[in-house]
């Protein structure tokens, strides 16, 4: 990224506000990365409410998770974040947050299925749900991070939703379009409705624009 450090430590902080403001998180709960222009990353603190954090309260770590700067400690949530920001170098920020519709389908363990274009476009399709493991394990991370490989969302069984994108602001789109396209699934099948598919061929159109955008800012 080309943000001076300043300024990516600024769009994490702004970043987790929104998550706040959005209803993508209660309490302190969720948490957000950002990758400094020197490949270090900036993470959000354990246990610090987001209407109060301050720069200051932010941590600063390298991609083996060892503290750099910051006299909080990161999240405790870290591994899943590192793992996906030293798989893939194009990827600037990673968010997870316990959105209430994306975790019901992290309950049922079942994918957010991909029935509209936006999802194809910048989720990269079906938002797939990983294997169960203890929150804050590497086995997360790893996980986490082998499912993030051509999608930018993917839920965590039994616990919520992970996002990806070049920008704090770009991770932050993805989570509530997950969180959206989950409520409106939700909606439709409360309904009674079938939920319809989109025709295979939308996503195989789709598939470039989805590579373009996680791969150029
Ligand atoms: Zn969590």
């Amino acid at each position: 990224m080309a943000d001076s450090p300043t300024t990516t430590r600024e769009a994490v902080l702004a970043t987790a506000r929104r998550m706040l403001a959005q209803r993508l998180v209660e309490g302190t709960s969720g948490n957000i990365s950002g990758r400094l222009p020197d490949g270090l990353v900036c993470l959000t603190p354990s246990s610090v409410a987001y209407d109060t954090m301050t720069l200051d309260d932010l941590v600063v770590v390298d991609l083996d998770g060892a503290v750099v700067e910051g006299t909080r400690s990161p999240t405790t949530e870290r591994d899943l974040h590192l793992a996906t920001l030293r798989r893939y170098p194009e990827l600037g920020s990673v968010i997870h947050t316990h959105a209430v519709h994306a975790t019901m389908f992290a309950l049922a363990r079942e994918p957010i299925p991909a029935v509209i274009e936006e999802v194809v476009v910048y989720l990269g399709g079906d938002v797939p749900c990983c294997t169960y493991q203890p929150t804050g394990s590497a086995a997360l991370g790893d996980e986490v991070a082998a499912h993030l490989a051509e999608r930018s969302a993917a839920l965590l069984a039994n616990h919520g939703l992970v996002t990806c994108g070049r920008s704090p602001d770009q991770a932050l789109h993805n989570a509530a379009l997950a969180e959206r396209t989950a409520r409106i699934v939700w909606g439709a099948r409360t309904m009674g409705a079938t939920v319809h598919p989109l025709p295979a061929k939308v996503g195989t159109d789709m598939a470039g624009a989805y590579r373009y955008l996680r791969h150029n800012p």
